[in-house]
């Protein structure tokens, strides 16, 4: 059995995705959702959640020193929208996925990307998605460690969408 971070290398990598509660607020989860699963990669993790700060603060434990990290778990945990914690599985989709969401300051994200395609600050910007393999694995656990919340399965057209050569 794999584990439930995947296997980081292989067509079985998985990354977290999550959509923001300003990203919710302005109706963008289905296009997110849309762009990852169009592209071919596999949903194997979803859920809507306001996040404890206790969660909140894990999440971004490696910025608890930052000026606005009280901002920014609030922001994340308040309520006035949830969060879609989502993890999504396939070849490069921790590295590709950071392309797709676009520079964390929207105002350096390209066209094309979510950031550049619909954000304006890096207060607001969205989306989240793991940076590494280190980041998946931790943030996979944290927000789906419970049993039988991510879920191995094989699509009918898997063989058409990935070719191991
Ligand atoms: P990410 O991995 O691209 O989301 O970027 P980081 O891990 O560096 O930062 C995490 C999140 O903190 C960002 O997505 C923003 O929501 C927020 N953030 C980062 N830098 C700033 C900042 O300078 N100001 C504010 N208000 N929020 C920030
Ligand atoms: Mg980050």
């Amino acid at each position: 059995a794999i584990p439930i971070h995947g296997v980081p290398g292989t067509s079985k990598e998985r990354t977290f995705i999550a959509v923001k509660p300003d990203g919710v607020q302005r109706g963008l989860i289905s296009d997110i959702i849309a762009r990852f699963e169009r592209r071919g990669y596999k949903l194997v993790g979803l859920k809507l959640l306001v996040p404890s700060k206790a969660l909140a603060n894990e999440h971004y434990a490696d910025l608890s020193k930052k000026p606005f990290f009280a901002g920014l778990v609030d922001y994340m945990t308040n309520g006035k929208a949830p969060v879609i914690g989502m993890v999504w599985e396939g070849p490069a989709v921790i590295k590709q996925g950071r392309v797709m969401l676009g520079a964390t300051d929207p105002t350096a994200a390209g066209p094309g990307t979510i950031r550049g395609d619909y954000c304006l600050t890096i207060g607001r910007n969205i989306c989240h998605g793991s940076d590494s393999a280190e980041s998946a694995e931790k943030e996979i656990g944290l927000w789906f460690g419970g049993k039988g919340e991510i879920v191995n399965w094989t699509a009918n057209n898997d063989e058409w969408v990935v070719s191991d050569n």
